[in-house]
């Protein structure tokens, strides 16, 4: 389930404390891990919420690419389809030399399976855009030739684990992020103003959703 959709199921999460803390898979950039592409974290660990470093939380990073193809690595992209299909044989990962990084990305969803369900997560934050992690907004094809084609989506990481139960949101999801906070202290609450990745308006006006479609 991805949280952002499901405001409810954030109101429903039991309420941490320091003996039974949050248990909160999150991906390695976003706990400051070198383990991007080009071996830095993005910039991403310095910016995560400060709520997850309360002592009612217990992080538990992984990161699926450096763990099924290493660091510093090649750009896997999804060719074909989202993260569901590459699970489901009908898409697979290539990186700009076209070469088929598809097994090392199910190598390493697979072993960030195994983690949640051995540590058993409450739910994970993973970096939304990756191929891997991503869980709102995903590119199909090489991102380094334009048009780059975004869509809504997720990666196969995210996939993975949501076809398996777990609940899932990005670091760009704020409302969501916040209302998490807000159940370790009401200061977090979010305002009106503060929005889930899928409710920005560049998403809103670059990646309409078919009025059937439901997110
Ligand atoms: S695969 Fe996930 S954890 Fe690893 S660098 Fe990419 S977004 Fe971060």
């Amino acid at each position: 389930m991805r949280l952002p959709h499901h405001p409810e199921a954030v109101e429903a999460l039991r309420t941490p404390t320091p003996e039974d803390p949050w248990r909160i898979l999150i991906s390695g950039c976003l706990q400051g891990w070198p383990c991007g592409v080009n071996g830095t974290d993005y910039g991403l660990g310095a910016g995560r919420p400060s709520w997850l470093d309360d002592p009612r939380v217990r992080r538990i990073p992984f990161c699926p690419e450096d763990h099924g193809l290493g660091t510093p690595r090649t750009m896997p992209d999804l060719h074909d389809g989202d993260g569901y299909a590459v699970l489901d044989g009908t898409a697979r990962v290539l990186d700009e030399n076209r070469v088929d990084l598809t097994e090392g990305m199910l190598k390493g969803a697979r072993a960030m399976l195994e983690l949640a369900r051995a540590e058993d997560v409450d739910f994970a934050v993973l970096t939304d855009r990756s191929g891997a992690c991503g869980s709102q907004v995903i590119s199909v094809g090489c991102r380094f030739e334009e048009p780059v084609d975004h869509r809504r989506g997720v990666g196969v990481a995210a996939a993975l684990l949501l076809r398996n139960g777990f609940k899932v949101t990005s670091q760009r999801d704020f409302r969501t992020l916040a209302l998490l906070g807000a159940k370790l202290d009401r200061r977090f609450a979010p305002g009106p103003e503060v929005v889930d990745h899928h409710e920005h308006p560049w998403v809103l006006e670059h990646l309409p959703l078919p009025a059937s479609a439901t997110p």
